[in-house]
């Protein structure tokens, strides 16, 4: 089979067509035939985004400029229960796909016609939800006769890191490069190469339990203030002594105790021990009262801002609330930098929702520094679930002809690799 030579210049193998479409050729390239030039203009590729409680698309030019970031969050339908509730996910992403897509794209300037290829979310996320992206993914794709994409949703939230740094003009990327990422679902270190196409990863850390973020989340709600946990805590934690409770390393550590040294995971992490820590202190301490008197005062108020929520905090609650951030961050930053210095690491990106949390960039930056180690961060707005960094992660594939076939279905426990 002859390879054809898509909009973007780029050589794509027909035989790794999307669904044997072998007629495929983007709407670019079919004007630059007709007219009998060679032109190398800009590719856009729509990314969808539901793996969890965010249903997202944008549209992103060549990989890296950003046209248009649309994300419609699902906050309100799992404020009332502290946390995701995955059936309500599911349900919520059918109701938003239609109106989000039709909204990235006319921000964008753009219409079905006018893009070159579909980027989807494959994985690890709620299956029920990946389903929702996934399958209107490939009826636009279908109905289009344009490419489809497969995205890990991890190697999404790298490329948010990516994606920025390529806008400020940064394309000087060292490797190995290390990446952090922290979210509601996810923490997950990954030791990063690059390879002809897109980079390659290993994964040399993960949560045994909990997710930072997960933590966030519980320790919000058994505390009284409200869903989602991580941008209060952040809030609040300014307020209080991050000494004043102690977690010990037990509480945090995932043990290596009893495992033979070649099975030792040095950069895992757990985050369910400080979680009933937290509960437990609360019980001794007798603040039971105070939380529910809290519970009962916010839940009245759609979006409390910050002052309203310090108002109903005593100072043992923000005592409580600062140690909690200052043991999880201590980890996270330990955990990663230990983990940078013994595998050589050149770059280091934390990324992911967590990764808006301004005591972990703070602490990040500052101990980076002293090693001498360039440290990235998504800006906030990309740091939680977007759709602009599966477009943006996409990129390498479209150039690659690395294209979907119509039978791939969701994977919940999706590994990067
Ligand atoms: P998920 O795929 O789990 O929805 P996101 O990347 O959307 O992940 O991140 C959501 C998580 O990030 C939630 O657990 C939330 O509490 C946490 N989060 C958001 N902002 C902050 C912050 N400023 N500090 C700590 N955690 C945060
Ligand atoms: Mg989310």
């Amino acid at each position: 089979m002859s390879p054809l030579r898509g909009s973007h210049g780029f050589l794509i193998p027909t035989q790794r067509l999307y669904a044997g479409l072998n007629n495929f050729a983007p709407a670019a390239l079919q004007s630059c035939k007709s007219n009998n030039i060679r032109c190398m203009p800009e590719s856009y590729i729509l990314g969808i985004e539901t793996s969890c409680d965010e249903t997202a698309a944008a549209v992103i030019g060549n990989g890296e400029r950003l046209l248009s970031n649309v994300v419609s969050s699902q906050i309100a339908t799992h404020q009332p229960y502290g946390g995701v509730v995955p059936e309500l996910a599911s349900r919520e992403h059918p109701r938003a796909i239609v109106p989000v897509v039709r909204q990235a794209l006319a921000e964008a300037g753009k219409n079905y016609e006018s893009i070159d290829a579909i980027a989807v979310t494959q994985g690890p996320g709620l299956a029920g939800a990946l389903l929702v992206g996934i399958s209107y993914a490939k009826a636009l794709a279908f109905a289009l006769e344009k490419p489809l994409i497969t995205v890990n949703h991890l190697e999404g939230h790298i490329h948010a890191v990516l994606l920025e740094e390529k806008q400020k003009g940064n394309f000087q990327i060292d490797f190995p490069l290390l990446a952090l990422v922290v979210s509601g679902g996810h923490t997950h270190l990954f030791l990063a190469e690059q390879r002809e196409h897109g980079w390659s990863y290993v994964n040399i850390g993960r949560t045994r339990d909990d997710a930072a973020g997960e933590a966030y989340d519980k320790v919000a709600k058994l505390l009284g203030l409200g869903y989602p946990g991580g941008p209060v805590i952040d809030a609040l934690a300014r307020h209080g002594n991050p000494r004043a409770v102690k977690f010990g390393a037990s509480q945090i550590k995932h043990s290596n105790r009893g495992t033979p040294k070649a099975e030792q995971t040095p950069y895992d992490f757990s985050f369910s021990g400080i979680k009933t820590a937290v509960l437990r202190y609360v019980e001794l301490e007798g603040m039971r009262e105070s939380v529910i008197a809290r519970q009962q005062a916010l839940a009245g108020i759609g979006k409390p801002t910050t002052e309203i929520v310090l108002k109903h905090c005593d100072k043992k609650t923000l005592d409580l609330v600062a140690s909690f951030q200052r043991a999880v961050v201590d980890d996270l930053v330990g955990k990663t930098l230990q983990a940078a210095e013994e595998r050589d690491a050149r770059t280091l990106f934390v990324t992911g929702g967590v990764a808006a949390n301004s005591e972990l960039r703070e602490r990040f930056t500052l101990e980076a520094a002293k090693g001498g180690l360039p440290v990235y961060f998504p800006s906030r707005k990309l740091s939680t679930d977007n759709a602009a960094m599966i477009a943006a992660a996409a990129f390498p594939k479209l150039r690659a002809g690395d294209f979907a076939g119509a039978d791939f279905s969701a994977e919940a426990s999706l590994a990067l690799r």
